[in-house]
């Protein structure tokens, strides 16, 4: 009885297995297709500065807008076109995307708004990144000042002196990086110190969470930003209460559902002045 038992567990699990690896490879056919017909978009998420109460910039969200199930959301993608190298192609798209579409809008009249752009663990780590930030700049026009890279705790802290010199090379563009869902990941106090940051974004859970203990952590994140000379956001505010918490522990700008959902490049035109 427990050899059979043995027997079938094995066999579930071996198909199991073989399912997730069909569907990985479906995933990966239909990602390639994607990019081949341009099924992506991105969306933008309006930031607000708290002492202006204006809006200072939006972060570029991507969306896969397949043909038959709809909008994808990027959690759902990211992590196989990671593991496939899909991500460079679709990341240098990204890239130029955003910065085409903020450069229009300049054009269009709107005064000058900041976009914040996510790059994946392969993206940051790739030989020419640099270049091919300078490049995408001069061919949409946009200037440095009007970009932001968005690169997580974990990027930023493995092989230090490779990541200094991104870092370095981002800086001397004039385009600030900004370190997503702070407080989630690994972080050394000296490399936060020495690295040329400009800003820290608050993960959500923070935010959110109602615990007595998540708003010290708010508190002391905003207070280490400012210490170090760096700007800091909180993301995924959701509440007045948590937007008038924010304001009162001087947090310099927010981003969230209260506000603002992620909308479609021609909605976003309603957030300029
Ligand atoms: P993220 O960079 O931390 O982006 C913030 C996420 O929180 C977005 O989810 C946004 O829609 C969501 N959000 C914003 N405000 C609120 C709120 O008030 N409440 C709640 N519940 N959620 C809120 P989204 O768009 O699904 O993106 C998920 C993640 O996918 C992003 O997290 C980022 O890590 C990744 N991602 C998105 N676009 C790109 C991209 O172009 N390239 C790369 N490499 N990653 C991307
Ligand atoms: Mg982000
Ligand atoms: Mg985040
Ligand atoms: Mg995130």
């Amino acid at each position: 009885v427990i050899k059979n038992k043995q027997r079938n567990h094995y066999k579930l699990f071996e198909s199991s297995i073989s399912e997730n690896f069909k569907e990985m490879l479906t995933i990966e056919t239909e990602l390639r297709r994607a990019i081949k017909h341009s099924q992506f978009e991105l969306h933008y998420q309006p930031q607000i500065n708290l002492v202006s109460n204006k809006v200072i910039g939006f972060e570029a969200l991507l969306r896969w807008n397949h043909p038959e199930k709809g909008y994808i959301s990027p959690n759902a993608f990211i992590p196989l076109a990671e593991k496939t190298g899909l991500i460079i192609e679709i990341g240098d798209w990204v890239l130029q995307e955003a910065c085409r579409q903020n450069r229009e809008w300049q054009i269009k009249g709107y005064a000058p708004l900041k976009v914040s752009v996510n790059l994946s663990v392969k993206q940051f780590l790739q030989k020419n990144l640099v270049k091919k930030v300078e490049q995408t700049l001069q061919q949409t026009g946009l200037e440095p000042q009007y970009l932001e890279v968005e690169i997580t705790e974990s990027m930023a802290m493995s092989n230090e002196s490779y990541i200094m010199e991104t870092l370095l090379g981002l800086k001397n563009l004039g385009v600030n990086v900004s370190i997503d869902d702070f407080g989630t990941g690994y972080s050394s106090m000296k490399y936060l110190s020495q690295f040329p940051l400009s800003k820290l974004k608050i993960d959500q859970l923070f935010i959110r969470g109602e615990r007595e203990q998540n708003q010290a952590i708010v508190k002391s994140i905003i207070h280490m930003s400012h210490a170090l000379n760096m700007k800091v956001i909180a993301e995924g505010v959701e509440t007045k209460e948590q937007l008038e918490f924010l304001k009162n522990e001087r947090c310099d700008e927010i981003q969230g559902f209260y506000f603002s959902k992620p909308v479609r490049a021609q909605d976003a035109e309603l957030f300029f002045v």
